[in-house]
């Protein structure tokens, strides 16, 4: 029997048009050109619905009511369809991808974000294999989770980082495998799984935690940053450099972080290299992260690390109990 996919426009430059002020999203005019792309009617193509957000958004607009929005029409329609795709724009793909992975909870189906660098009716458009691959591998009965498909790549959702702000390659997965290749044939590569699902599919909402994130660089005043870290936000992604260093480890750092500690605020290490990951501790300069037992955020993003805060916060656990979940893989997010 033919897979039912249930495609979702959320917005981005697959379906914009031009406008005065540069690309804008646009709504019937774009179903009305996928549903007359030859692909859509070929007897191999799966079943489908469309469901259009609106308003349609840039993806630089998404906030975490949108995550819900997306995680609730998912949610609606899970029993009635075999996958998803999601239509979406580049720029915070990863960032929502990662979400979702956490948001659906024992998730079995797959839920394939893509979109495109060029508008899908300009003539060298990405958008036409981008979606018509995403469309079959989400009817394809091997994938089980939330996933990027960009540029001949299937990637892990919350393994991946955009690349490149105008190649047609512009996703990356630095620490993780593609899980599949895309030639004359769709190439499944053998990668470590997830953890696998222990119960019923589940919706987690997100709040909207006040979270941040900091990138060191050599001068850092991190006085500047003492009543965010310490008063208002309660979780920070510190983009150290290498394997967890930190400028003024020794010395200014110290007591601020001491404080954010005592404030209750969690602090995750990533490291502002893609590949590799943290290793607190393995020099000087990261060792006050792991007295004030920063976390560990090992390889995962800075988009992963984000959404894993969001998430584990949400579900209105301790301090504690966030910090150790932080360090353990639960939807294959870290090695
Ligand atoms: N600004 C666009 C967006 O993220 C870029 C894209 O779709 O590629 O919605």
């Amino acid at each position: 029997m033919k897979k039912k996919i249930c495609l979702i426009y959320t917005g981005g430059t697959i379906g914009m048009v031009h406008s005065e002020k540069g690309y804008v999203p646009s709504g019937e005019g774009f179903l009305k050109l996928l549903r007359g792309l030859p692909e859509f009617s070929h007897p191999d193509f799966p079943d489908y619905e469309t469901i259009v957000f609106s308003p349609l958004l840039d993806s630089s607009d998404m906030a975490v009511t949108d995550w819900n929005k997306l995680g609730r029409t998912i949610a609606s329609r899970y029993a009635a369809c075999d996958g998803f795709v999601v239509l979406h724009g580049t720029d915070t793909m990863a960032y929502s991808a990662s979400a979702l992975s956490f948001m659906l909870e024992n998730l079995e189906k797959p839920v394939i974000f893509t979109g495109s660098q060029i508008p899908l009716y300009e003539l060298r458009s990405d958008g036409r294999d981008n979606l018509i691959s995403a469309m079959l591998l989400a009817a394809s009965d091997k994938v089980h989770e939330v996933c990027i498909y960009f540029g001949g790549q299937l990637l892990r959702g919350n393994r991946s980082t955009k690349l490149s702000a105008d190649g047609m390659r512009a996703f990356i997965s630095p620490n993780f495998p593609a899980l599949v290749n895309s030639g004359i044939n769709f190439q499944f590569t053998r990668v470590p799984t997830r953890p696998s699902p222990e119960g019923a599919f589940r919706l987690q909402l997100f709040e909207n935690i006040p979270l941040g994130v900091i990138k060191v660089f050599p001068g850092i005043r991190f006085e500047l940053f003492e009543n965010i870290m310490t008063e208002s936000l309660k979780g920070v992604v510190l983009e150290s450099f290498g394997a967890g260093n930190i400028p003024g480890a020794q010395t200014a750092l110290l007591p601020i972080l001491q404080k954010a500690h005592d404030h209750g605020t969690i602090i995750v290490v990533r490291s502002q290299c893609p590949e590799g990951k943290v290793n607190l501790g393995s020099y000087a300069a990261s060792s006050a992260l792991k007295e004030i037992s920063a976390v560990d955020g090992g390889d995962m993003t800075t988009e992963a690390a984000l959404a894993k805060l969001y998430y584990l916060f949400s579900k209105g656990l301790s301090s504690s109990e966030i910090k150790w979940l932080m360090e353990l893989n639960l939807r294959g997010e870290r090695s």
